[in-house]
């Protein structure tokens, strides 16, 4: 046999062995996205044949992921299809969501419901590997679930991830030298299982697809204000990260040419105009110059107590500097959304954040303003929502992405260690 008939049996070895994971990846999510779903019905939407099917949820039925239900016989039309869905308790997923002073762990079952939560406080980010490994193991130990069904641990970071290295490149909140060791750590305590991370801002507009305000759309902007703008992009079901997985850092452009100095050092940057920090020091500024403000009845001389509540407070009252303030605010933040909005024409743009605090008023006055600058067209209009996931939405986006990670890319790796 020739060296290059060789290659190519090995060639289709590997190809088999991939169209295998893809046709089960196929078969599992059709599952999980119908809900309840007959081998019939999985097989006209797949367009495999009846015997893949069967081989395949046969497989997935032994190994406890799916379930079958609806047996009997119907008075109407013979026997009744058997239906399969999604075994909730087949595999446990943890998400955990890393904040500047404390983090989060969520485990979930395989229909993304919470099993479990844990809030710890960060005091020392030394420590952080060792304080993690200890709440998902206490969540694992009062859950009462087998360890061995944990499927996998995703990580929410707040900063640049370089994924295909899995290391955090930069970090407003946490030390870089810290970092990487804390993801070895919970890696090493897990070999058999996925351990990956991700920017938490990426996964939080996850959450928002698969379970929230975008549900239902492909193409999103998830715009996150708070001490800074930042941005996760998700176009045709899929998080984009950039070359370098820096996209999104709309915080950093230019929406005035002459606007005040930002912490890049460039001028009239988004963030430095449109952020919570720099909505409160407007109003600051507005005290500081004698306007008349119930701010200033709210909060008495303690200008430190100003907040984005007591700022949404006086909106409420419609007190004059403050509206001014928001008005001018939201004529910015709709400036900012509507250039991401020209670039990508996204189905869904998503404000979260702490900026909701804003409320309403807020909001109503984004998207007026976005109605009037955008391009007129029917084709461009959209409505900026706020987030509608009140809590958990990064641990939420955190199973669901290692869930799609795993059974689209990965499906022998849940395998491997489900048939161990
Ligand atoms: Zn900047």
């Amino acid at each position: 046999m020739s060296m290059s008939k060789q290659s190519n049996k090995k060639k289709q070895v590997i190809n088999l062995k991939n169209v295998k994971e893809y046709n089960y990846s196929l078969i599992f999510n059709l599952i999980y996205s119908n809900g309840v779903i007959s081998r019939a019905d999985l097989a006209s939407l797949s367009g495999m044949s009846p015997t893949t099917v069967s081989a395949l949820t046969a497989e997935m039925l032994e190994e406890g992921l799916i379930e079958e239900i609806g047996t009997g016989i119907s008075a109407t039309s013979g026997r009744k299809p058997i239906l399969l869905q999604i075994k909730p308790d087949g595999a446990f997923l943890l998400g955990v969501d890393i904040k500047e002073n404390k983090y989060s762990c969520c485990l979930f079952n395989l229909k993304n419901e919470i099993i479990a939560s844990k809030h710890e406080k960060l005091t020392e980010h030394q420590d952080i590997g060792k304080d993690i490994l200890n709440t998902i193991d206490s969540i694992i130990l009062e859950s009462y679930i087998p360890r061995e069904r944990l499927a996998g641990i995703c990580i929410g970071i707040p900063g640049i991830i370089d994924l295909k290295r899995q290391v955090m490149i930069k970090s407003t909140v946490m030390p870089e030298n810290i970092s990487s060791s804390f993801i070895d750590q919970v890696k090493k305590a897990y070999t058999h299982i996925p351990v990956i991370i991700q920017n938490a801002s990426c996964l939080y507009a996850y959450a928002e697809m698969h379970f929230g305000a975008a549900k239902g759309t492909g193409n999103q902007l998830f715009i996150d204000i708070n001490s800074g703008i930042g941005c996760a992009i998700i176009i045709n079901g899929t998080m984009y990260t950039g070359a370098n997985g820096i996209a999104g850092e709309i915080g950093h452009m230019t929406i005035d040419i002459n606007g005040p100095v930002c912490k890049c050092s460039n001028k009239g940057c988004f963030e430095a105009m449109a952020s919570v920090p720099a909505i409160i020091q407007r109003v600051i500024q507005g005290i500081l110059l004698g306007r008349k403000t119930l701010v200033r009845d709210m909060i008495g001389d303690d200008l430190r107590k100003i907040n984005i509540n007591v700022i949404r407070d006086a909106l409420t009252e419609r007190d004059s500097l403050t509206c001014e303030i928001i008005d001018d605010i939201s004529y910015l933040t709709a400036v900012g959304i509507n250039n991401v909005i020209n670039l990508l024409n996204p189905q869904a743009v998503i404000i979260g954040g702490e900026i909701q605090g804003l409320g309403e008023y807020f909001l109503e006055k984004v998207n007026s303003n976005i109605e009037k600058i955008s391009l007129n067209s029917e084709l461009s209009k959209i409505k900026v929502s706020f987030s509608n996931i009140k809590e958990y939405a990064v641990e939420k986006g955190a199973a669901k992405y290692l869930l799609d990670q795993v059974f689209f890319s990965k499906s022998e790796t849940i395998k491997m260690f489900l048939e161990a």
